[in-house]
């Protein structure tokens, strides 16, 4: 897989200079630092460790350190079957992460409940929390986690600096309960 390098951002060019947005900046320092939570609970998990493996490398992008802690990352990757009951915990992860913070639901069951359509699990992690990106998969190939990082990587890029502070934004967290 051919990964680009950082992007220039739109910006105007002198002489020993160059001129860009501060929001432009943040999204290009933000995108090329983004600390991962891997919240893993059953087989997904398994293949997020194969991706951060040798062979398929999460590291290539060089900012895939990886925290254990919510209070020192800013994406939660969540993957595996989530139960009912850890709906809360999830929730409790995700509200101790400071913004900006973004979310990935790796495979079926964190993005939909996957094949267990029974009462003991969520039907998807955005039943409790709101979700930026889905990777789809039963599990998802490695090459595809690295896509939904990927996927983050953009849209942090492109996030708009007041977006969170944003009426959409707080009306977002009212409507799971967060703030
Ligand atoms: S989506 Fe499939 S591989 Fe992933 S946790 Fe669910 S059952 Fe396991």
């Amino acid at each position: 897989m051919n990964i680009k390098k950082a992007e220039i951002p739109e910006s105007y060019f002198g002489e020993g200079y160059q001129l860009t947005s501060v929001e432009k900046a943040l999204g290009l320092a933000r995108a090329n630092s983004v600390w991962p939570l891997p919240f893993a609970t059953s087989c997904c998990g398994i293949e997020f460790m194969a991706t951060m493996g040798t062979n398929y490398d999460l590291a290539r992008f060089g900012m895939e350190r990886l925290s254990f802690s919510p209070r020192q990352a800013d994406l939660l990757m969540v993957m595996g079957t989530i139960a009912k009951k850890m709906g809360p915990i999830l929730k409790q992860v995700y509200t101790q992460m400071a913004e900006p913070k973004w979310v990935i639901a790796v495979g079926a069951c964190a993005s939909s409940g996957g094949i267990f359509d029974t009462y003991s699990v969520l039907q998807g992690i955005d039943k409790v929390i709101p979700v930026d990106v889905y990777v789809p998969g039963c599990p998802p190939r490695p090459e595809q986690i690295i896509d939904g990082v990927m996927k983050i990587q953009e849209l942090v890029r492109n996030e708009p600096y007041r977006r969170r502070y944003s009426p959409e934004y707080q009306h977002l967290l009212e409507k799971y309960q967060i703030g």
